[in-house]
C-alpha cells in the first residue's frame, strides 16, 4: 500500500512506523519530526552482510556510506550489524571514532582531503584511505612517513561507467571531479608511483559509478573493467591487487513508479563477474566491497510536518504549506526529486484533489512535492512524507535560521530520540557581537 516497507494503517486508522502511531509521535515530540524504523535498518544491514556471505562465502565486507545519515547512534546500529563505515569527511570520521566504531572498519573517500583530515585517519589508524590523486598520495605518504607509519590504500578509479536510475553510459566519464582515468593511463601512472612509495601500501581498487541505479548491468560492466584493471597490473608490475571497492548506488524506491532491485541480487551478479575474470586473468579472488548508503536507510524513514496554510488559487494551483521544508528537505529544491507523502491522521482517506506541498521557507522553489493526488487537506492534519531516511538530516541546513528537527527511531512499539531538536539557542551558539 506505501512505498516504504515498514508503514502500515493501525487500530485508530492512523499511520503507523515500527509500532508506533505516527499521531502519538506528533505530539509528543512535535513537528517537523524525522522518524526512523530501527528494526528496517537491522534488517536491510543483514540483507545485504548475509547477501556478501552466501555469493561470496563472506570474502567482503560491508560499508555503510554514511553521508546518506551519520549520527553517533547509527554508529552503535552498524557495529552491533557487523558492517563497516565509509566516510567522507573529518567530521564523519570524527562522529565513528567518538562512537568507538572499530577503526579498522573505516574507509575514508573524497576528492580533497585536508591535511589535518588525513592526519585524524592515519593518526588513529583507520583501515583504508580511498585516496584519488596523485596530490593526495603525496601529502598522505608526507604524513605516513612523519608519523613512521604504513598506510594501507585503495585508489579510487574511473572504470569509465556512468550510471543513473535507468541510464548508463559506458565510455566517456573522464569529465568527473572523483578519482583517476583508466583511459588516458593516468591510473597506471598512480599505481606505479605508489609501488614505489615507502609509507604506502597498495591493497585495493575502488569505484563508485552513481547512484539510485535500478540496474545491475552498470554494476556487472564496473566489475568486469576493475577485475581486467587488476590482471593488467598484475601482468604490468607482478602486484596482486586484494581488495576491490565496488561502490553503492543502489537505487530504492520514492514513489510508486520506482521498481527496485532486490539487495541481495548486486553481490549475486557481481560476484560471479568477478570469478569468471579472476580465472580468465590468473589473479586472486579480491576481497570485496560493497559501500550501500541511501539504501539502508532513506526507505526506513518519514518526516511528519503538521499541515499550516492552504492556499487555493483557482485554476492554477492548490498549496498545502507545512512547518519545514528545504531546512530538513533540500533535496526537491536540489533536484527536483520525487516524493510520496499519506495523511498520518486520515491515511486511508480517497485521494480527491492534486496538490503541491510547499515549505515555509522564503524561496519559491521550496516545494517537497509538487501535483500529487491527496485527500482534501485541513490545517492542523499531519502529513507524513516518505522515504526521508537519507540524505534528508545529513542534508538539513538553517536556512531562515530554522532549528533543525530530532530524529526518533523506533523499534517494537518504542521510540527513542537519537538526535535533538535544535533550539533557537544552538542557532545563535556561534555568534559573536
Ligand atoms: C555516495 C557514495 C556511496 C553511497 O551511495 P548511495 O547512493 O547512497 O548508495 C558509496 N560510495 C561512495 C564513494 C559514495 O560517494
Amino acid at each position: 500500500m506505501f512505498v516504504s516497507e515498514c508503514l502500515k494503517v493501525n487500530k485508530a486508522n492512523h499511520l503507523e512506523i515500527g509500532g508506533c502511531d505516527c499521531v502519538e509521535l506528533a505530539k509528543e515530540y512535535g513537528t517537523p519530526l524525522y522518524v526512523m524504523d530501527e528494526g528496517l535498518i537491522r534488517n536491510y544491514c543483514r540483507i545485504y552482510k548475509n547477501s556478501m556471505d552466501k555469493y561470496y562465502g563472506g570474502n567482503g565486507l560491508v560499508l555503510y556510506a554514511s553521508k546518506a545519515f551519520c549520527t553517533l547512534y547509527m554508529c552503535k546500529i552498524l557495529q552491533e550489524e557487523g558492517l563497516g563505515v565509509d566516510v567522507v569527511s573529518g567530521g564523519e570520521l570524527y562522529t565513528a571514532l567518538k562512537a568507538e566504531f572499530p577503526v579498522e572498519k573505516i574507509y575514508f573517500h573524497g576528492n580533497n582531503k585536508t591535511y589535518d583530515e588525513l592526519m585524524l585517519a592515519v593518526q588513529n589508524d583507520i583501515g583504508r584511505i580511498v585516496v584519488d590523486n596523485k596530490y593526495e598520495l603525496g601529502l598522505l605518504n608526507d604524513i605516513a612517513s612523519k608519523l613512521n607509519k604504513k598506510v594501507k590504500i585503495l585508489f579510487r578509479i574511473k572504470p569509465g561507467v556512468e550510471a543513473h536510475t535507468h541510464d548508463f553510459i559506458q565510455t566517456g566519464q573522464i569529465d568527473s571531479k572523483f578519482g583517476v582515468a583508466l583511459e588516458t593511463g593516468e591510473a597506471m601512472e598512480i599505481v606505479q608511483e605508489a609501488i614505489n612509495l615507502s609509507n604506502i601500501e597498495l591493497v585495493g581498487l575502488h569505484c563508485h559509478i552513481g547512484s539510485q541505479i535500478f540496474d545491475l548491468d552498470p554494476f556487472k560492466l564496473a566489475a568486469k573493467v576493475m577485475m581486467n584493471f587488476i590482471g593488467d597490473i598484475k601482468d604490468k608490475f607482478g602486484l596482486e591487487i586484494k581488495e576491490l571497492n565496488l561502490g553503492g548506488g543502489y537505487g530504492i524506491k520514492y514513489v510508486p513508479e520506482h521498481d527496485p532491485i532486490q539487495y541481495d541480487s548486486y553481490i549475486e551478479a557481481v560476484s560471479k563477474v568477478v570469478k569468471e575474470i579472476a580465472a580468465q586473468r590468473g589473479v586472486q579472488l579480491p576481497f570485496i566491497l560493497m559501500e550501500p548508503g541511501r539504501s539502508i536507510v532513506a526507505p526506513a524513514g518519514i518526516t511528519l510536518y503538521t499541515v499550516g496554510a492552504v492556499k487555493d488559487i483557482p485554476n492554477v494551483r492548490k498549496y498545502v504549506s507545512v512547518d519545514g521544508g528545504m531546512g530538513d528537505n533540500p533535496r526537491y529544491i536540489l533536484y527536483q526529486s520525487e516524493y510520496d507523502a499519506v495523511l498520518a491522521n486520515r491515511p486511508q482517506d480517497e485521494k480527491t484533489e492534486k496538490i503541491t506541498i510547499a515549505g515555509k521557507c522564503c524561496e519559491s522553489g521550496d516545494l517537497l512535492i509538487k501535483d500529487i493526488m491527496m485527500p482534501e487537506i485541513k490545517p492542523g492534519d499531519y502529513l507524513a512524507v516518505l522515504a526521508t531516511g537519507g540524505y534528508n538530516y545529513s542534508m538539513a541546513s538553517n536556512y531562515n535560521r530554522i532549528p533543525r528537527p530530532p530524529v526518533v527511531m523506533v523499534k517494537d512499539g518504542q521510540s527513542k530520540v537519537v538526535v535533538k531538536r535544535e533550539t533557537y539557542e544552538d542557532i545563535i551558539k556561534n555568534d559573536i557581537i
